[in-house]
């Protein structure tokens, strides 16, 4: 018997049509959320959806929920989705790919007359990523009960905008914002598609990824204090330069990084600043971000100890000082056991390659985890680009996706009591 299958040319003609929302003279999508472009982006969902007859409502954090009722009264909703905000000069598939293979879906099961058991949930998530109100994953934040109305408030742009005005025009409701979240029972599952925005799968040829965890993300500000002094009068020998030990402790980094077990422990430098950065003084202070990544809390760990070693070699050697402060310390999000294994077995059943790997990228799948057990599947990212005009996915590969998805969510609609 032929299997269900999503349709492909109608897939793309969506990416097409909402990758033109928000287009910019450099060929990238300027949507960052709560912008005129992402409204309308936002429109464009909510019309597609209302005109499947699915039941199209707007939160109180601006997520927009399209739900198909079940054939079983009482069950909890099977959800899958993720986000249609861009960063600056981003591309068509970041986000936008789980939202319209969602929609898709909605249209094959409508057009075969298939009635779940469970009632289904569409979801295009506010806010997922980095915005000048510095709130990224807002909207999958929200609902897990984890930003709350005082998180909201004075928080303002670069322009002076209230996000709660913001917030309002899209939709949201400030005022009630406590009635946002959701509860666990609520739930049965949560699925999102997403680019891989890396060149793992890309480089195995293998089209469809089954994310075994969403990656934890460490960070430190790190102050290398050195002694600031003339840089003429200074013999080389007398000097506690903060900077050349401070790149001296980045380039530790990235040894520790490059020689970790786990090609997924990942380190970066991303922001510094030398003080008082002036042409004619060795510098005496220096402050940069240190970001190490990793598949496991325990393998962030060891690349956080093994550069502490270098560290304070680096300190004695130098006669500099480290300073630590600890930023961020998020721990990777395993993703449900059951659901890794309803994808792979659909994606067997369908006869195409799959991997198991980590996100190395946050994304709302994290926060849904703490409401319901939760998958995501990766499509490869050619030439592994991301969040630039650049970025793009096979549509065979999206196909592949989509299919893993259509079928997974059948299984478990089948397999999940509640
Ligand atoms: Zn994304």
């Amino acid at each position: 018997m032929k299997r269900l299958t999503i349709h492909a040319a109608r897939l793309e003609q969506a990416i097409l049509e909402l990758g033109r929302i928000g287009v910019n003279g450099e060929g990238g999508l300027d949507r960052t959320t709560f912008t005129p472009a992402e409204l309308t982006a936002r429109n464009w969902v909510k019309e597609k959806a209302a005109a499947l007859g699915l039941d199209v409502r707007v939160d109180e954090a601006a997520n927009i929920w399209a739900a198909r009722r079940g054939k079983s009264g009482g069950l909890p909703a099977i959800a899958f989705g993720s986000h249609v905000d861009t960063v600056p000069n981003g591309g068509k598939y970041d986000g936008a790919l789980g939202v319209l293979l969602a929609l898709e879906i909605m249209l094959v099961l409508k057009e075969q007359g298939i009635r779940t058991r469970h009632p289904l949930e569409l979801v295009s998530f506010s806010a997922e990523e980095p915005n000048p109100f510095g709130l990224s994953t807002f909207g999958s934040r929200s609902i897990a009960g984890k930003l709350t109305k005082r998180d909201l408030e004075g928080v303002r742009d670069d322009n002076g905008t209230l996000l709660i005005d913001a917030l309002r025009e899209a939709g949201g409701n400030p005022e009630r914002f406590e009635q946002v979240r959701r509860k666990p029972e609520e739930f049965a599952a949560f699925l999102e598609v997403h680019i891989e925005q890396g060149k793992r799968l890309l480089r195995r040829g293998i089209p469809v990824g089954i994310v075994t965890a969403v990656t934890g993300i460490y960070r430190e500000e790190v102050t290398v204090v050195g002694v600031p002094n003339h840089a003429g009068t200074t013999l080389m020998q007398d000097r506690k330069d903060a900077l050349t030990g401070a790149a001296e402790a980045m380039l530790a980094l990235e040894r520790v990084c490059l020689a970790h077990q786990s090609d997924e422990t990942v380190g970066t430098v991303g922001r510094i600043a030398n003080d008082p950065n002036a042409a004619n003084i060795i510098p005496g202070k220096v402050r940069f971000h240190m970001e190490i990544r990793g598949r496991t809390r325990d393998d962030i760990q060891e690349a956080v100890d093994k550069w502490e070693v270098h560290a304070a070699l680096i300190c004695s050697r130098r006669g500099v000082r480290i300073e630590r402060r600890l930023l961020l310390d998020q721990h990777p999000v395993a993703m449900d056991r059951l659901i890794i294994e309803t994808c792979a077995l659909q994606a067997e059943k369908l006869g195409y390659p799959y991997a198991a790997l980590g996100s190395m990228a946050g994304h709302d799948a994290a926060h849904m985890a703490s409401l319901t057990r939760t998958g995501m599947l990766f499509v490869p990212s050619l030439d592994g680009r991301s969040h630039c005009p650049e970025e793009e996915s096979r549509i065979d590969d999206m196909e592949k996706a989509g299919n893993v998805l259509l079928h997974a969510i059948l299984d478990l609609d089948e397999k999940l009591d509640a």
